[in-house]
């Protein structure tokens, strides 16, 4: 399989070398050249496998040569051996119409680990082949940065180095990263804001000579595998409810568009997906997109849902180039006119292309209802994130299919927030129960892009 990207222009890669590419040279993101196609009885044949054996089903037609079958199934079945739960995504019915896909039964309680654990292991391996070492560099304002060190956690080949704003983010999130004392693993506190951090690490790829020399490489969910490993579990589920016979619709919490373009491409590969529900919280680009046309930038508002707190959404240039016909001048052209005006249109046939999704905007009242909802209906507890997503999966009219909603974190994540809304504290998960008894290791830094550096430069050992 090849990859493309959504300008046009820059070198097309093999799997191995989109993975471990991250952002195209000219800007772009990484696609594949064509969407593989599942028969009905490809489809049908995924019934009864475990969600390892599925993982390695899925992707086979996107690995393509750069891993040998045996291996591809190996890594997968080493990503969810360690999750918490069997099925490691299991299903769990509602009512009549509602499911939840549980997502969150990997290590750090967000949906985040189900691609970046099998990433992590796809890293290593990659960079085993030409004995390279990596550095990979991220700021967080919480969940990111938690599944990609426990991820990449005592992998060879690569360092990473986290960013996140000091005493800006939860107990537990920080726990969840400082409590992991691998050596590859540095916690870098930062004497600033989230944006402050993120501005490092944006100077840092553009710093003359740093990039290059320490390999800087990212795990944001620009990447192509991450994406592809999240193509996975809308086979795994629909063909527990009965797909390829039965059309499923699924309502996807949605911030950088990332989870719900994996639904779109599954849904290319010929799964029978009756309906993708971009489900979006006060930050509503994407609603807009999808209601009126208009994907136009605004001021991000923190919601009780903070990992969709997001206004533009990377992802979205992967669907608008499949809505220009995969003619990447062309998206070139609408994603450099979006730079320039934090605005772009889109066309009526663009709009009919995009007919698999529908959207909603959620705001913080109806989601606290949703919450409400699945405890006195069902007796489950569930995160803001997944309330978001349920909220508009039972708001949806005219869906004739079960609706799964992606459950994207733990309830015990977000617990102040479940609490406010169901009067119950969700305890957090027997493995982590001794977080707060844990060492934690963290360095401090001020915000300035030399003190950064330096540090990185006296640990990286890529150099
Ligand atoms: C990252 C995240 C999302 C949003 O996923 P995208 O792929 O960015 O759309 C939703 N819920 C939770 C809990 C997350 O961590």
């Amino acid at each position: 399989m090849h990859y493309l990207s959504t300008r046009g222009t820059a070198p097309v890669l093999d799997f191995r070398a989109a993975t471990l590419a991250g952002l195209a040279s000219d800007g772009g993101l990484y696609v594949p050249a064509q969407w593989p196609r599942f028969s009905a009885d490809d489809i049908a044949g995924l019934a009864g496998l475990s969600y390892a054996e599925t993982a390695a089903r899925v992707l086979a037609p996107f690995v393509g040569d750069a891993l040998a079958p045996a291996e591809l199934r190996q890594l997968c079945g080493q990503a969810y051996g360690g999750f918490a739960h069997a099925a490691v995504a299991p299903l769990v019915q509602l009512d009549a119409q509602h499911w939840l896909l549980e997502l969150f039964h990997g290590p750090t309680l967000a949906f985040k680990d189900v691609a970046l654990q099998l990433l992590g292991l796809l890293f290593e391996r990659f960079l085993a082949d030409d004995a390279r070492a990596l550095t990979v560099i991220g700021a967080t304002s919480g969940d990111t940065g938690s599944a990609a060190i426990a991820a990449l956690a005592g992998r060879a080949g690569v360092d990473i180095f986290m960013l996140h704003p000091r005493g800006r983010i939860s107990d537990v999130q920080r726990r969840q990263m400082t409590t992991v004392l691998s050596p590859n693993v540095h916690n870098i506190a930062i004497e600033g804001s989230f944006d402050d951090a993120q501005a490092l690490v944006k100077a840092m790829f553009a710093a003359p000579g740093f990039a290059d020399r320490f390999a800087l490489s990212a795990v944001n969910s620009i990447n192509w595998a991450r994406l592809a490993a999240q193509i996975v579990y809308y086979f795994y589920a629909a063909v527990r409810l009965g797909a390829p016979a039965r059309p499923i619709a699924f309502s996807v919490p949605t911030g950088n568009f990332g989870d719900v373009y994996a639904g779109y491409v599954a849904a290319q590969m010929g799964l029978p997906v009756a309906r993708l529900i971009v489900a979006t919280n006060e930050n509503d680009i994407l609603h807009r997109a999808f209601a009126t046309g208009h994907y136009a930038a605004g001021e991000v508002v923190p919601t009780q849902a903070p990992s969709m707190d997001i206004q533009v959404s990377s992802n979205f240039e992967r669907l608008l180039f499949d809505l220009n016909d995969r003619d990447g001048a062309a998206t070139a052209a609408q994603m450099a006119s979006f730079d320039r005006d934090r605005r772009l249109a889109l066309s009526p046939a663009q709009r009919a292309r995009a007919a698999l999704f529908a959207s909603a905007r959620i705001d913080g009242a109806v989601m606290a209802q949703a919450m409400r909802w699945a405890w006195d209906e069902a007796g489950m507890l569930i995160d803001p994130h997944t309330a978001i997503g349920l909220a508009a999966a039972r708001g949806a009219a005219g869906i004739d299919a079960p609706i799964v909603t992606l459950a994207t974190a733990h309830p015990a994540k977000f617990r102040d927030a479940v609490e406010r809304a169901t009067g119950r504290r969700p305890p957090l998960p027997a493995r982590l129960g001794d977080l707060f008894a844990r060492e934690e290791r963290c360095a401090t830094l001020p915000a300035t892009l030399s003190a950064v550096t330096d540090y990185i430069a006296a640990r990286a050992r890529a150099a």
